[in-house]
């Protein structure tokens, strides 16, 4: 019986491990690296011809259109600042619907006929790609043959070198369209989406008297992750497959202590932070917060937060860089949003404000009733835009993985109710009661607004039971799942603020030119949106049964899985909100709800045939071998005249029959007949596979704590959690 070498080895190397030492000088501080990386304003003010500088900034800062003069001057500028930064090539980096970044690298060096070479990139090279498109995902957008895409470069989002030892890259930020200009990428949507909330949020800012600057939505994200060493990593095909362990007991100390929770980070960890964080710097991405987390083994970290467009490139940057240095520092990092049964799972929390150059952030209480009165009808549009479109937001973050997270009572549930606070939800109940509070302010200039309490910046309580919480100046989307990007969402919120801020406008302008008093028709628009939309107020306790059963009278759709949120993207109203703001066609929303599909059973298949493999690879040979270890053992005592115990022999072989048998209907139902469609093969992933997946887990984490130690061949969750 031969131990199995493999996992022990991963022991023993782990312990033998030792640390790089740092590979810069730590004298050299942040302010002298941040944003080195970086084709910014500065350096292209400083490289580009004044006009050619204005005119860019006017793309950049008022969505003005691009000037194709332009873009020659600037690709001249930005290709003799990437050769300066040791640059060989450049590349159109796109965000496809795979949830990935994707680049294409090209050479700046063109051969001449001498035998030289000289470096080339034209304003069109710039402004425009053509990667072959046929291998991303377009859910039916585009036919194979006709597989072009095109890259669109983004001049609102800074280009930057990303370095390597073997020669520098200048990675240029695009959108990825297709032919036809549909979009098949997650970035195109979100710029769409921010420009129709920006018309209509300052829409109402002209009505409340200001000339505005243009209005833009920031993003916030806070990311938590896992790290395990490399050497348990590689001993786990499942995590290797599919970035969540399909197999793991539970270890005899979980988080039951809270013990890890802003605990002191492990140095090795702080290492890596430190490590990570410069690079992040070099790229202009400005991370802030660094902490442990709740469950061992996570952490979280959390860049100040940048315009939406800026903050979801910032975001997919992040990831890779992330997982780059974790694997420097001899470490996996894990996105994956339940990388360990049992044990606390990881999100995204998308910080969501809006706001410009003029009036600031308008998620912000003020100082005076008027500014309270601009903030109040913000505020009463996100809650407007949440009531309508709470199926949509919870689509906007559905995913297999997503799925082990959201109401499993460490993240919110899938009902999407809005968190006030007591402060500002008592204003609103207030303003429920519009008449009795009109009537006092009468004649006055903030009619009805003028009687509320001053509003605090920081409403001081937390709900973190809540999917869509204010928290002072801005709204928390803690639905995101960790592995996503963060542009789905922040797509879906702004789309919805358009609608609910258009409405707004609209209201309002008509009220004025009917002759009312302006302050008079906020105050009865405030009244009448919380009367309709203040069923998604919700202050309470989230992970309660309670609240299940009171949303559900409340008509709150509650989109447990995957499979019920994802048709709320072709339901009439979204693809109806989608069409108006022009954010998707209609067949860029079914797209959407495709690809949707398909990523769902394809994440699942993939954990269906890894347990398969390791439950008939890894797993019954171990519990075979120890099988035969006992009964070697029986016989050889029965021999001797001794009397032999069977129990431990039998209870073993039960489970083995318990996983062979397991083995056997997985395997049943991964080859069963497949679907005519994309949701009758995601409902057979969720009905047949992830129920099949599960028998076959539970037998295997029974004769994990039944087999000889010595010779199980998987990193056990205690090791993968508390060694690093
Ligand atoms: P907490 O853990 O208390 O929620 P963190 O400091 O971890 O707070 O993260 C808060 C995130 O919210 C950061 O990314 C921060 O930059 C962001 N944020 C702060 N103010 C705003 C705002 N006005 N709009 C959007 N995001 C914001
Ligand atoms: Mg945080």
């Amino acid at each position: 019986m031969s131990a199995n070498p493999v996992r022990l080895q991963a022991i023993t190397d782990v312990e033998a491990y030792v640390p790089p030492a740092p590979d810069f000088s730590p004298e050299e501080g942040p302010g002298e690296i941040f944003g080195s990386n970086v084709f910014s304003k500065t350096v292209m003010q400083k490289r580009l011809p004044k006009s050619i500088f204005k005119s860019l900034m006017a793309t950049i800062e008022k969505s003005e259109k691009l000037d194709p003069l332009v873009a020659d001057a600037v690709a001249s500028a930005m290709k003799d600042w990437a050769l300066e930064k040791g640059a060989t090539h450049y590349a159109h980096v796109f965000y496809p619907l795979t949830g990935f970044t994707a680049e294409k690298h090209d050479g700046f060096f063109d051969p001449v006929g001498d035998g030289t070479a000289l470096a080339e990139f034209a304003g069109k090279t710039l402004v425009q790609g053509e990667p072959d498109a046929s291998s991303f995902p377009n859910g039916g957008l585009r036919n194979t043959f006709e597989a072009r895409g095109y890259t669109g470069w983004d001049a609102t989002s800074p280009a930057y070198i990303l370095e390597n030892p073997y020669g520098n890259t200048l990675c240029i930020p695009t959108v990825f369209i297709s032919m036809t200009g549909e979009a098949l990428d997650h970035k195109t949507p979100l710029l769409r989406a921010q420009q129709a909330m920006a018309i209509h949020a300052e829409r109402v800012l002209r009505l409340f008297g200001h000339d505005p600057a243009a209005v833009v939505s920031y993003c916030g994200p806070e990311q938590e992750y896992f790290l395990v060493d490399r050497h348990f990593f590689v001993a786990r095909p499942d995590l290797l497959n599919s970035g969540r362990t399909l197999f793991g007991a539970k270890p005899p100390k979980g988080q039951e202590f809270d013990d890890h929770y802003f605990g002191a980070i492990p140095a090795r960890v702080l290492a890596f932070m430190a490590d990570t964080e410069r690079e992040l710097f070099k790229l202009g991405i400005p991370a802030k917060t660094r902490h442990n987390e709740v469950a061992p083994g996570q952490f979280e970290v959390a860049p100040m937060f940048e315009a939406a467009n800026v903050g979801a490139d910032h975001q997919q940057l992040l990831m890779t860089t992330f997982k780059t240095i974790a694997r420097k520092h001899g470490m996996e990092c894990l996105f994956h949003e339940k990388p360990f049964e049992g044990v606390n799972g990881s999100g995204k929390h998308v910080n969501f404000s809006l706001g410009n150059a003029t009036e600031g952030n308008l998620l912000l209480p003020g100082d005076t009733p008027h500014d309270n009165a601009q903030f109040l009808v913000f505020c009463a549009a996100v809650i407007r835009a949440v009531h309508q479109y709470g199926g949509l937001l919870r689509a906007s973050v559905a995913s297999a993985s997503n799925d082990h997270r959201l109401g499993a009572n460490e993240a919110p549930p899938a009902i999407i109710s809005i968190f006030l606070g007591d402060q500002l939800a008592g204003v609103f109940e207030q303003l429920a009661k519009g008449p009795a509070t009109s009537s006092k302010g009468r004649g006055t200039l903030q009619i009805g607004v003028d009687t509320l309490p001053e509003l605090p910046t920081d409403p001081g309580d937390r709900n973190r039971t809540s999917p869509f919480a204010f928290t002072g100046n801005r709204f928390e989307f803690r639905a995101p799942g960790s592995l996503q990007s963060v542009a789905g969402p922040m797509t879906t919120i702004n789309a919805i603020m358009a609608e609910a801020l258009d409405h707004i406008a609209t209201k309002l302008e008509t009220a004025v030119e009917l002759g009312a008093e302006f302050n008079t028709a906020v105050q009865e628009l405030l009244t009448e949106l919380i009367t309709e939309h203040g069923s998604a107020v919700f202050n309470g306790n989230g992970y309660s049964d309670e609240w299940q059963a009171e949303a559900a009278e409340r008509g709150l759709p509650n989109l447990r899985t995957t499979l019920d949120a994802l048709p709320e993207l072709i339901s009439e109203p979204a693809v109806q909100l989608f069409e108006r703001y022009g954010i998707f066609s209609e067949s860029e929303s079914h797209s959407r709800y495709e690809i949707g599909l398909e990523h769902y059973t394809q994440s699942i298949m993939v954990e269906a045939l890894s347990t398969l493999e390791i439950g008939q690879t890894s797993v019954l040979p171990a519990a075979v071998r120890y099988q035969t270890e006992l009964a070697t053992n029986v016989a050889a005592l029965k021999a001797v005249g001794v009397d032999a115990d069977m129990d431990l022999l039998e209870e073993v072989s039960a489970m083995i029959t318990d996983l062979r048998t397991g083995i056997g209907a997985l395997r049943t139902a991964i080859h069963a007949g497949h679907a005519e469609d994309a949701l009758g093969e995601a409902t057979h992933a969720q009905t047949a596979l992830l129920p099949a997946m599960a028998v076959v887990r539970a037998a295997a984490d029974g004769l994990e704590a039944a087999v000889a130690d010595d010779l199980w061949p998987l990193p056990t969750y205690q090791e993968m959690l508390y060694i690093l």
